[in-house]
C-alpha cells in the first residue's frame, strides 16, 4: 500500500526556532511603512535605514502575493546596522501561517547530517502547505453509513455499509443529505433517496420508504439512512504545515515525534519525491495550497562552494521560499575555494540576488534605538546618562551600547538608585570592555598568554 500523507497533530510543535534569537530583537515589531510602503522614520520599534526597510516592504508584497517563488535577497552592510533586525521585522509582517525560518550559516556545519540535507530541511521548513479540510465528522465515531434495498416486507435485497475508509463517500452522501435538508446537520433516522444517474436527491423524509415505493423506483435508485449520531454542516477548517513537517512525520524511520524530539536525521529522497507528488496532486484538486515562506541565511560567507551551488539549484525548483542572506563581509575568501569574491559569495550566485545594503546611522538614530531598548527592557534613565550611551555607541558598536543598558540598571540598582545615570554607565564602561579595547589589551599583554600569534600589523578580525 503507498504510504498515507499524513499531518495531523503538529500545530504545537511549529517553529520552535522561530523565537530562538528574539531578545535581542524583541522590540522590533515590524518594519514600520505606512500603507504605501513608504517606512516612517520611527514606528514598530524600527528607527532610520529607510532605504533598505522600503526595499524590505517591496520584497514581502512579493511573498504576500505568494506566486513567486525562488527569489534570492542578500541584505549586505556593516555588523549592527539591522539586517537581521530587518529581517525578523519582515517575519513580523508575514502572515501567521507564512512559515519563515532562520538560520546561521555555520549551524548547518554543526548538525548530524550532510550540509546539502541541512539545507534541503530549511527549505522545506520554509515551504508552508494550507490545507483545506471541508468535512469534520463529529461525534467522533460515525462510522458507518447503511444502505438497505428494502425495509419492509418479503423483498429483502441486500445491504450496503460504508466504513470510515471510505470517508469521502460518507461525507458525500451525508453532505447531499444535509445541502437538500437545508439543514445545519443530519439525525440519525433521516432518510433521503438519491437517484444514482444523476446523483440528485429524489425524496426526504424521517422514514424508511416502503418496499412497495422502493420497488416502483428501480434499480438506479438507492436509499441512505444517517448513521448513529450525526453529521454535521461542512466546515472548512484550514491547516497550514510545512513540507519539512510533513517530510518528518512520513518519514518511515523516525516518526512524527522527531519533531518533539528533534532527532530528525536524513530524510530519504523518495518520501519527498512521493509528498512533493502528493502535494501537488492536492493542488491540483483545489484541496491545498503551497505558501512560499522565507529562509533566513544569517552570516551567508560562512557556507561553501557546495552549499552554493546547491542554492543556485534549489532556488529554481517551483517550490522553493523566498530566500534572505544577510553579510557583514567584504570581499573574503569563497569557502571551500582559494578565490575571493564580494561577501564570499560566488559571482554567479550574486547575480541572481536583489541586494539590500543597510547603511551606519546617524548619532541621533542611535539615541533612538537605545530609547526604545531602554523602554523595552524597561530601565529607566537620565537624559545625560543616554548621552553617554549614544556617545559610546558612536564610538564603539550599538551593539555593545545596547548590551551596557542591562549591566548599568543592575549596578543602578545595586546602589538603590530607580534611574540609570552617568556614573552606572561609567562603571559598567570600565568593567566590560568593548571589542577596540579589548584588542589594545590584547596587545598589551600578548605574552601572557598561550600560542598568541597577533602581530603589530594583523587584527583580530579576519
Ligand atoms: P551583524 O552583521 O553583526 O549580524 P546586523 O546588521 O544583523 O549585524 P542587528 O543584529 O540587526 O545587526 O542589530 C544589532 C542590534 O541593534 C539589534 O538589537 C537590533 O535589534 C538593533 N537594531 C539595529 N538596527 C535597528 C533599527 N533600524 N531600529 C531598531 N533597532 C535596530
Amino acid at each position: 500500500m503507498a504510504a498515507t500523507i499524513s499531518t495531523t497533530n503538529i500545530q504545537d510543535v511549529k517553529d520552535l526556532t522561530k523565537i530562538e534569537r528574539i531578545g535581542a530583537h524583541s522590540h522590533i515589531r515590524g518594519l514600520g511603512l505606512d500603507d504605501a510602503l513608504e517606512p516612517r522614520q520611527t514606528s514598530q520599534g524600527m528607527v532610520g535605514q529607510t532605504k533598505a526597510r522600503k526595499a524590505a516592504g517591496i520584497i514581502l508584497e512579493m511573498i504576500k502575493e505568494g506566486k513567486i517563488a525562488g527569489r534570492a535577497i542578500l541584505m549586505a552592510g556593516a555588523p549592527g546596522t539591522g539586517k537581521t533586525a530587518i529581517a525578523l521585522g519582515m517575519a513580523q509582517s508575514l502572515g501567521a501561517d507564512v512559515p519563515f525560518t532562520m538560520l546561521a550559516a555555520s549551524e548547518i556545519f554543526s548538525l548530524e547530517m550532510s550540509k546539502t540535507e541541512a539545507l534541503t530541511q530549511a527549505f522545506r521548513k520554509s515551504i508552508g502547505v494550507r490545507i483545506k479540510e471541508e468535512t469534520e465528522l463529529i461525534e467522533g465515531e460515525v462510522v458507518e453509513i447503511q444502505v438497505e434495498r428494502s425495509a419492509t416486507g418479503t423483498n429483502t435485497t441486500g445491504k450496503l455499509t460504508l466504513k470510515t475508509t471510505e470517508m469521502e463517500t460518507v461525507y458525500d452522501l451525508g453532505q447531499k443529505m444535509i445541502d437538500a435538508l437545508g439543514k445545519e446537520k443530519v439525525m440519525a433516522g433521516d432518510v433521503i433517496t438519491i437517484d444514482k444517474a444523476s446523483g440528485k436527491i429524489t425524496k426526504l423524509g424521517r422514514s424508511f420508504a416502503r418496499a412497495r415505493d422502493f420497488d416502483a423506483m428501480g434499480p438506479e435508485t438507492r436509499f441512505v439512512q444517517c448513521p448513529e449520531g450525526e453529521l454535521q454542516k461542512r466546515k472548512e477548517a484550514v491547516h497550514t504545515v510545512t513540507l519539512h513537517e510533513i517530510d518528518v512525520i512520513n518519514s518511515r524511520t523516525q516518526g512524527f515525534l522527531a519533531l518533539f524530539s528533534g532527532d530528525i536525521g536524513e530524510i530519504k529522497s523518495e518520501v519527498r519525491d512521493q509528498i512533493n507528488q502528493k502535494v501537488i496532486e492536492w493542488r491540483e484538486e483545489g484541496k491545498a495550497e503551497i505558501v512560499p515562506g522565507v529562509l533566513f541565511i544569517d552570516e551567508v560567507h560562512m557556507l561553501d562552494i557546495e552549499c552554493f551551488s546547491f542554492l543556485n539549484r534549489a532556488l529554481e525548483d517551483d517550490m522553493a521560499p523566498i530566500v534572505i542572506m544577510a553579510s557583514n563581509r567584504g570581499i573574503t575568501r569563497i569557502r571551500g575555494t582559494k578565490y575571493t569574491s564580494p561577501h564570499g559569495i560566488p559571482i554567479d550566485l550574486l547575480d541572481r540576488l536583489l541586494i539590500i545594503s543597510t547603511e551606519p546611522y546617524s548619532e541621533k538614530e542611535i539615541r533612538q534605538i537605545l530609547s526604545i531598548r531602554c523602554e523595552e527592557e524597561d530601565v529607566e534613565i537620565t537624559e545625560d546618562a543616554k548621552d553617554i550611551l549614544t556617545k559610546i555607541g558612536m564610538e564603539t558598536s550599538l551593539r555593545y551600547a545596547i548590551h551596557l543598558i542591562t549591566t548599568a540598571n543592575l549596578v543602578a540598582r545595586k546602589r538603590k538608585a530607580v534611574e540609570v545615570d552617568v556614573e552606572d554607565v561609567r562603571r559598567v564602561y570600565s568593567l566590560f570592555l568593548d571589542e577596540k579595547r579589548s584588542v589594545q589589551y590584547l596587545k598589551e599583554f600578548q605574552n601572557q598568554y598561550m600560542f598568541n600569534e597577533i602581530t603589530d600589523k594583523s587584527s583580530i578580525n579576519p
